[in-house]
């Protein structure tokens, strides 16, 4: 089946009950069982709700795997993951990924003895160097956040088999529409659907996604005693973003074209930073297993300074400056102050990320005043 198929009808069953087509938000903490132990294979909320399901089934199959799980958050998700593991284990990690997950695991699970070594996975001899025997994950992310640097999953995952050991891909970035993880051998796939797969910026949610039956269990425990699962409301609403993400994803794409190509040809521009560039140092990792190249990225002026960056940062109309990503109305981002402020300076720098970088979320909106805007708020 295609992908316009796909997403407008992964999970989708008529309701049993009424043959709605659209799934019901079932809004119940628990379910009336007419014998003891005898129910309908619902029992209690946080482990069976009939709309999570369905947007779980959905997230499978949006991912060509066998299982989906959702949680209240992305960084639940990855959390989830992380609980797999017991002190002692290492973790091989990208050195560029989102702040939230650097904050996750060098403040909350450095702390209980899993120990993580960061790597430039854009090279995936760093990852092979960095193995040990008691490496049980490799966390990858790609494109990353917000350098846009590309990984290549195949290579990583036949290191991770070779090992024995566990690859989960945050997909956050590329969404569903333009890569999918397990193709290429990842064990895992986790996304904050806050971004592309909600679509619109009203929902905080996560998944992961696996084709290993014993491995869903081990998470689907996690999942229900841990208990950080998403509501039914939210739940919906990712529901109804899958359904458009293809369309939304081909305009993110256009407009990611334009929007990069208008940077790179600028006087006062200096970097720009998008894998679709023929020129980006991964670039034919990207084309190998990317179906295209999305709406973000980021840039530095050629005065790469605060100063500079901070006029551009608060001139934009269009362009609001916000956290988050993957909505359909188009973001400016500061990745030193905001997304990543969490990480050390002296390391940001270390891995490229200048105060003065500036990331987009190039939304869905005309191309054309996305550009006008950019071009007033530059000079
Ligand atoms: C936003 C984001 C996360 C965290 O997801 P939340 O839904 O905010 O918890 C993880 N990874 C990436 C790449 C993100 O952009």
């Amino acid at each position: 089946m295609k992908l316009a198929t796909k997403y407008i009808h992964a999970g989708a069953h008529p309701d049993p009950s009424t043959g709605a087509i659209m799934t019901p938000i079932y809004q119940t903490s628990t379910y009336v069982q007419s014998a003891p132990g005898v129910n309908k294979g619902y029992e209690y909320a946080r482990s069976q709700n009939p709309t999570r399901f369905a947007l779980e089934e959905a997230f499978a199959v949006i991912e060509n795997g066998k299982f989906g799980l959702a949680f209240a958050s992305g960084v639940a998700a990855t959390d989830a993951v992380m609980r797999l593991l017991v002190p002692g284990d290492e973790v091989v990690a990208a050195h560029d990924m989102y702040g939230g997950t650097f904050r996750l695991f060098s403040k909350v699970y450095e702390k209980m003895g899993i120990k993580f070594i960061y790597v430039d996975t854009s090279d995936a001899n760093n990852v092979a160097k960095a193995m040990t025997t008691a490496t049980k994950l490799i966390w990858l992310e790609t494109p990353t956040n917000p350098l846009m640097n590309i990984s290549d999953i195949e290579a990583v995952a036949t290191i991770g088999k070779k090992h024995n050991c566990m690859v989960c891909v945050d997909n956050t970035f590329a969404s569903p529409y333009l890569q999918n993880p397990l193709d290429f051998g990842a064990t895992i796939v986790m996304h904050s659907a806050t971004k592309y797969l909600g679509g619109h910026s009203d929902v905080i949610q996560g998944c992961l996604v696996m084709n290993d039956q014993v491995l869903r269990d081990q998470l689907y425990f996690i999942q229900k005693s841990t208990g950080a699962v998403p509501g039914p409301q939210d739940c919906f609403l990712v529901l109804r973003g899958i359904k458009t993400l293809h369309v939304r994803m081909q305009r993110h794409c256009e407009n990611g074209i334009k929007v990069a190509a208008y940077l790179k040809q600028h006087p006062k521009v200096g970097k720009v930073y998008w894998c679709g560039f023929e020129d980006h140092p991964n670039h034919a990792i990207a084309k190998k297993q990317m179906r295209g190249y999305g709406g973000m990225m980021s840039f530095t002026l050629k005065e790469d300074t605060l100063e500079a960056a901070t006029k551009v940062l608060s001139s934009t109309k269009i362009f609001s400056l916000a956290e988050s990503l993957g909505g359909v109305e188009s973001l400016i981002n500061h990745p030193a102050s905001m997304t990543h402020a969490s990480i050390p300076r002296a390391q940001r720098i270390a891995n490229g990320l200048s105060d003065g970088l500036i990331r987009l979320s190039v939304g869905i909106e005309d191309a054309e005043d996305l550009i006008a805007d950019l071009a007033n708020a530059i000079g």
